[in-house]
């Protein structure tokens, strides 16, 4: 039995889950777990703070030593949610946000069915190009990439509990402010 509340936020990648979750997280005090990842660090990210940085050696490791909560395969990379990351602060008593994959946002309701599920999205597909070249930080063979995975992402929006279009990140700090408290 869990004491504190499971937040699992997914939704394209640009949609501006990352920024809404780290204000929020500051704002609340709540902790955002510390994904793992195959991918390379981008510029200014820290490892042990964005990421855990893994070489697939040592992913599949972990993977093998039944380490992950849930992890997938996103972007040609891997990415995963350690265990250690969120079950003693949940049982601890604390929130904990996920900042996740639509796969693995999946695996973490099968694990977690009581998990409050929120769904990210910009309003229009438009906008996400937009916001994906705008971010400057992958080379257009990533950006098309992420374009074709963000229309497979938003086939899964209806297995979320919650959508919140992110028309200004003042808003949708709000919003997702409004359903953590809700659950307090
Ligand atoms: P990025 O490479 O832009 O940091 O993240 C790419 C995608 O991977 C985002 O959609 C993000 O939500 C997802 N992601 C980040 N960490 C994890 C994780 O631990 N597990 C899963 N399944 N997806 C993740």
């Amino acid at each position: 039995m869990t004491k504190g509340n499971l937040f699992v936020v997914s939704g394209p990648s640009g949609a501006g889950k990352s920024t809404i979750c780290r204000l929020v997280r500051k704002m609340l005090k709540i902790n955002l777990a510390t994904s793992a990842t195959t991918r390379k660090p981008r510029k200014g990210e820290v490892n042990g703070v964005d990421y855990y940085f893994l070489s697939i050696e040592e992913f599949e490791e972990k993977l093998r030593n039944g380490d992950f909560l849930e992890h997938a395969k996103v972007h040609e990379n891997y990415y995963g949610t350690l265990k250690s990351e969120v079950e003693n602060r949940l049982s601890n008593g604390e929130n904990v946000i996920l900042e996740i994959d639509v796969q693995g946002g999946l695996q973490v309701k099968e694990v977690y069915p009581e998990a409050n599920m929120v769904f990210f999205k910009t309003p229009t597909l438009k906008e996400l190009e937009k916001r994906l070249r705008g971010r400057k930080t992958d080379d257009e063979e990533t950006i098309q990439l992420r374009l074709k995975n963000s229309l497979k992402e938003l086939e899964f929006e209806n297995k979320y509990d919650i959508s919140i279009i992110n028309y200004t990140v003042e808003k949708s700090c709000e919003e997702l402010i409004n359903i953590i408290k809700s659950k307090n």
